[in-house]
């Protein structure tokens, strides 16, 4: 910084000297001509240094710093060090710069930076090698122009940028992108990609795996258990002794085959693409369909099963799929509630969207199960939902159902008062589609 001693200096060197000129104009008899030279080259001086100063703060590199003296010595030297200064900074912050970018070229992810205009700012080598970006002309693309994928861009342009989304690799069908956009700063984006195809390959084996497993084991089954149901209910005084142990293996037999019946389903519900049928539902004959199957289960226990429904309210989408998902929750609301209780199932708009729930005044639900009850064999008490004949899947079918039909599930319960689940539905038209194209899965 320039010091008050310098500027002191100068004050007491212009104040000196202009009394020296005054006084020596006043003795000759011409104060006038004898000030006016010396102030003309001060002032000349000045303007030259201030010329040299500015021609070297535009080009510090071609123009030497000045040589000073005086004022101007301490201005070319406070100059000179906050250029000095501002270099460090610029260092440190490429350095800085470099790392990041040495970092982000690092990552195995296709990373790209979206300007406010939709346009592709700046992207990593990840990105270049997988979406073959290069060159000035990819900054100003758009990124939807790179990728074409109708899902994407759609959701892109909706500014729907929740969930991730799966969609082939533009360049080559055969791999599976899983893209996510992270909005930033003012309107910026952050668009990345993973190369999910092994992933998904993984996932298909597993499926098929459990798909065919149960595919293989459900006809064996069904003959053993058509065996055990003629055991357990034969009369036969020989077989007698062996009575209770048919009985036993008769009803292991029907929870294997209804584990294996859900178990296909809901490898079914993973694999299919879309919807069985998307005609409009008919919810009234569905919800006595419904109803009748819970009352049988719930047999000498008498529940009382209440049915309240608006019929202005439809949508479209796969009946059966539906009816898995609605007596699920129904024959859980049966499983888990006391005899005699009351179960009141409801389809109409709630909140302004199409909406089953079920209520039931039952054993209810701790809070802290709620989030993780849609995984598959997530029970709160194996020992009661084997004993109730659960298999543990329930839940897992009824989300994935809901997903293909653009829903969620809303579980609310209050341990020993009841449970209220409510499947709301997204729009009176189906988008399960969608949803199963951007491969949302429970
Ligand atoms: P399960 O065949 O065991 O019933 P589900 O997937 O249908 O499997 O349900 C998962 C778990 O959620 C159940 O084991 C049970 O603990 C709990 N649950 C489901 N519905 C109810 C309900 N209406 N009341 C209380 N608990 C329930």
């Amino acid at each position: 910084m320039i010091s008050r001693r310098s500027w002191l200096a100068e004050l007491i060197f212009v104040s000196f000297s202009l009394l020296l000129l005054i006084g020596i104009g006043l003795w000759n008899g011409y104060p006038a001509t004898t000030l006016l030279p010396p102030v003309l080259l001060y002032l000349a001086w000045h303007l030259y240094q201030l010329y040299r100063f500015s021609r070297w703060l535009e080009r510090p590199k071609r123009n030497r710093m000045p040589w000073a003296i005086g004022i101007w010595r301490s201005i070319c030297a406070t100059g000179s060090e906050l250029r000095e200064r501002s270099r460090k900074h610029k260092r440190r912050l490429r350095s800085m710069l470099d790392g990041f970018q040495e970092s982000t070229d690092a990552l195995p992810d296709a990373t790209i930076v979206i300007d406010d205009h939709d346009r592709i700012e700046w992207w990593n080598s990840a990105a270049a090698e997988l979406l073959q970006l290069s060159g000035r002309s990819a900054k100003q693309m758009s990124i939807d122009q790179v990728i074409q994928d109708p899902i994407f861009r759609r959701s892109f342009r909706e500014q729907d940028y929740t969930k991730p989304l799966q969609i082939p690799a533009p360049l080559d069908q055969s791999i599976t992108l899983e893209v996510r956009i992270v909005p930033y700063g003012k309107g910026k984006r952050l668009f990345q990609a993973r190369d999910i195809t092994r992933l998904q390959q993984l996932e298909t084996v597993r499926r098929d795996f459990v798909a065919n497993v149960s595919h293989e084991i459900r006809t064996p089954l069904t003959v053993v258990h058509g065996y055990m149901e003629m055991l357990s209910e034969a009369e036969d005084e020989a077989l007698q002794p062996w009575h209770q142990a048919f009985v036993q293996m008769h009803k292991q037999s029907l929870r294997m085959q209804r584990l294996v019946e859900d178990l296909l389903l809901l490898a079914r519900l993973e694999s299919s693409r879309g919807l069985d049928a998307q005609g409009p539902v008919e919810m009234e004959p569905l919800l006595h369909a419904v109803r009748e199957e819970a009352e049988g289960l719930s047999g000498d226990n008498g529940h009382q099963i209440e049915t309240e429904l608006d019929t202005e309210v439809n949508i479209r989408g796969s009946v059966n799929e539906l009816y898995s998902a609605f007596s699920n929750l129904v024959n859980n609301a049966v499983r888990y509630s006391p005899a005699g209780s009351c179960i009141r199932m409801r389809w109409g708009l709630r909140q302004g969207q199409p909406c089953f729930s079920v209520s039931d005044s039952g054993i209810g639900i701790d809070q802290e199960h709620i989030p993780r009850l849609t995984e598959r064999f997530y029970r709160v008490d194996i020992g009661r939902s084997r004993q109730s004949g659960g298999t543990g899947l329930g839940l897992a079918i009824v989300k994935h159902v809901l997903t293909r039909h653009n829903g969620h599930l809303q579980i609310d319960s209050e341990v020993g008062k009841g449970s209220t689940f409510s499947c709301y539905f997204g729009e009176t038209e189906n988008r399960g589609q969608r949803a199963e194209d951007r491969g949302l899965s429970a």
